[in-house]
């Protein structure tokens, strides 16, 4: 279970709300919140929030991913699209207030890590949600997975651009001096360049193909064995089929999980299968070998003679094969006496033949006849 609040609401915008109103929301209530600002009990952790909010929103992949999944597009196993740790409140902030901030130290005093521009990143995970019929479930099978993927440009070699060169707005420093307004007035600040991202290099001809970015969207065909014994829920991790690293950092993952459709007949409980036997009354009397379906093709299931009403037989070994522990289940019959209404004049003299015969041989009918005493 996620208890997480929708990030829509931790920024007070709604849904449709644009990238200038996000940012503008979460400026207000970064500032007030802020731990070296905003002393109050809880407010590290509204702090925290809003800034896990805004680097959701604030990106346009991730923001349709949680549009589309809600929480559950980065949970542990399932998108693990970001934790505390990789956002950069740093970045954040910098790229909002302008740089270092001066006054009063790092913005990011107790929380996550500052990284650089530079630092290697894992690309991106993706969740994606899958149908499987009962048969393909069960059967396990291949299926061809349309993604979209961001993969290193290989025009640029993720580079992003040709022929780097020092960075002529900073000359090679990475910062540039700035007055900023800030909460305690007009302020000389370092900024970081906003050029080289604070490199201090940058490509004399830019790539034209990534437009900058050293990675490119790019719509794959996976084809996937899908393994027996799948059930909603279950997830499969193909791992390193996700977004391209970046700077060197391993690829994401991609999380596949399954919704199982209804079969027609057979119900599924776990890895057992249940079916249910319509039975003629004289076959539930009398006995019979009654053809039935199994998950392997046609079988036969033996009635024995006297058989009641929802009995249950048990077909040991014959339901579905476990994903993980490869042990099958079982396949249980329950058989349905059907009690016929549409008798011919034959059929009826039969059967008040019968009736007038002693049917109540049975402990239960005298146990039923004290009752009416
Ligand atoms: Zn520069
Ligand atoms: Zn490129």
């Amino acid at each position: 279970m996620n208890n997480k609040r929708d990030y829509y609401e931790v920024l007070g915008v709604n849904k449709n709300a644009t990238d200038e109103e996000i940012k503008r929301a979460f400026r207000v209530l970064a500032k007030k919140y802020h731990p070296d600002v905003n002393k109050e009990e809880g407010a590290a952790e509204k702090f925290k929030e809003i800034g896990e909010a805004y680097s959701v929103l604030s990106d346009p992949q991730k923001r349709s991913q949680y549009d589309q999944f809600g929480h559950a597009a980065f949970d542990g196993q399932a998108g693990a699209g970001f934790d505390m740790g990789d956002i950069n409140l740093d970045d954040i902030l910098s790229n909002l207030f302008g740089g270092g901030f001066g006054g009063f130290g790092s913005f990011t005093s107790g929380f996550g890590r500052t990284s650089s521009r530079n630092q290697a990143r894992r690309g991106d995970d993706l969740l994606m949600h899958i149908r499987l019929t009962f048969e393909e479930a069960i059967h396990g099978c291949k299926k061809d997975i349309k993604v979209q993927v961001n993969e290193e440009c290989d025009e640029c070699h993720g580079k992003g651009g040709f022929n780097e060169t020092t960075c002529t707005n900073c000359n090679g420093q990475g910062f540039v001096k700035e007055e900023a307004r800030t909460l305690f007035g007009m302020m000389q600040t370092q900024k970081t360049c906003p050029i080289c991202h604070g490199t201090g290099k940058m490509f004399k001809e830019m790539c034209s193909k990534c437009r900058g970015e050293g990675r490119v969207a790019k719509n794959k065909t996976l084809t996937v064995t899908i393994p027996e014994g799948i059930n909603t829920g279950h997830q499969l991790r193909l791992s390193g089929k996700g977004g391209a690293g970046v700077n060197g950092g391993p690829n994401g993952d991609i999380y596949l999980e399954f919704t199982v459709e209804d079969h027609k007949f057979f119900e599924r409980h776990e890895n057992d299968i249940y079916l249910e036997v319509p039975v003629t009354i004289t076959e539930a009397i009398l006995g019979c070998k009654k053809e039935i379906p199994t998950l392997t093709g046609p079988g036969y299931i033996e009635i024995k003679p006297g058989t009641q009403n929802y009995t249950k037989l048990k077909l040991k070994g014959k339901g579905i094969k476990d994903v993980n522990s490869k042990t099958y289940g079982d396949m249980y019959v329950v058989v349905n006496v059907i009690i016929p209404t549409k008798l011919n004049r034959k059929q009826k003299e039969l059967l008040t033949e019968l009736s007038e015969t002693d049917l109540e041989s049975e402990s239960e009918f005298k146990e039923f006849k004290k009752a009416l005493k």
